[in-house]
């Protein structure tokens, strides 16, 4: 667990202005001490589409001494950075990637946009994404316009242009590299999107392997092995079933193409051997965690495994 005390954080922040120069290559890499870095993983929101007040939409946050990388932006997350503790105030990410454009990913990305600039955010935030980020991007601030509007040109002099972001769209590979971080987009197959992504994180110390929606993918296997933590979404094999409602013949076929079965997971991860499997967006269809750890232990894998919840710390 990591304190995130005020005096803490003023070296920590000091640091992040080095690191962000350092991603733009404004300086040499050596001048940050990485080992000298911790790293935690913070789970935001462990959710699905279902509004599930215990379970806010996926977005799991990575820190690395001041930075603070944000994968996905699920409904509610600039609240959970706030409940765990991180700070929102001034634009502290250091970059958010994006998994896929699917809305239960991407709904808090306007949060993170207009949340980040009101708070005082005035330079450009990354956003690093699939094909189609840049376009969701300027919807999003084409929507707001009124109140972009409104608030520079009002009473609140919220900085003119502070709402920007700079958009990396991504085929895959190394979407950062900086002061001993290293982040990789991992092509993933989820059903019919043309482009979705998990992303490994090597930082000082550790190896973190985020899977994003996917079913069973051999590249994020590959990405996986012998990774400290893995953090991979499932739905529990017995439980699934054709549903009683109009198109629920096709559920079936849609989870076997878009998701991981638990069983999936455990084959998955009896191969890859993370040093520790966390569970999140769980599809549960009414199952319990018994039977989803049932499910894991039933595809072989024996190590760690632990359910996720929202505000989890790893
Ligand atoms: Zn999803
Ligand atoms: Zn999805």
């Amino acid at each position: 667990m990591t304190g995130w005390g005020g005096s803490r954080w003023a070296w920590r922040v000091a640091l992040g202005a080095l690191a962000a120069g350092l991603a733009c290559g404004a300086a040499d890499a050596g001048a940050v001490e990485a080992g000298a870095e911790s790293t935690t993983v913070i789970l935001l929101g462990t959710g699905m589409p279902v509004p599930d007040p215990h379970a806010q939409g996926p977005a799991i946050a990575v820190t690395v001494g001041a930075r603070i990388f944000l994968f996905d932006a699920g409904a509610g997350v600039e609240r959970q950075m706030s409940a765990a503790g991180l700070p929102v105030r001034k634009g502290p990410l250091t970059s958010v990637f994006l998994t896929h454009l699917h809305s239960d990913h991407t709904l808090g990305l306007p949060d993170v946009i207009l949340t980040s600039w009101v708070m005082g955010r005035s330079a450009p935030l990354r956003i690093v994404g699939p094909r189609g980020t840049r376009s969701m991007v300027r919807n999003i601030l084409a929507a707001w316009s009124e109140d972009i509007h409104v608030r520079t040109e009002g009473l609140e002099h919220d900085a003119r242009g502070g709402q920007a972001a700079r958009v990396i769209e991504t085929d895959g590979g190394v979407v950062y590299d900086s002061a001993g971080v290293h982040i990789t987009a991992i092509p993933v197959s989820h059903g019919i999107w043309k482009h979705a992504f998990g992303y490994r994180v090597d930082a000082p110390g550790r190896t973190i392997v985020i899977s994003g929606d996917t079913a069973p993918s051999e590249a994020l296997e590959r990405a996986a092995r012998d990774a400290d933590l893995l953090i991979h979404e499932v739905y529990p094999e017995v439980r699934l079933q054709a549903e009683d409602r109009a198109g629920g013949e096709d559920w079936v076929r849609y989870m076997r193409s878009f998701h991981t079965s638990d069983h999936e997971l455990g084959a998955l991860c009896l191969r890859a051997r993370p040093g520790h499997l966390v569970l999140v967006h769980i599809v549960r269809m009414g199952g319990t965690d018994e039977e989803l750890m049932a499910g894991i232990r039933a595809g072989g894998f024996t190590g760690r495994v632990t359910i996720g919840h929202d505000l989890d710390r790893y």
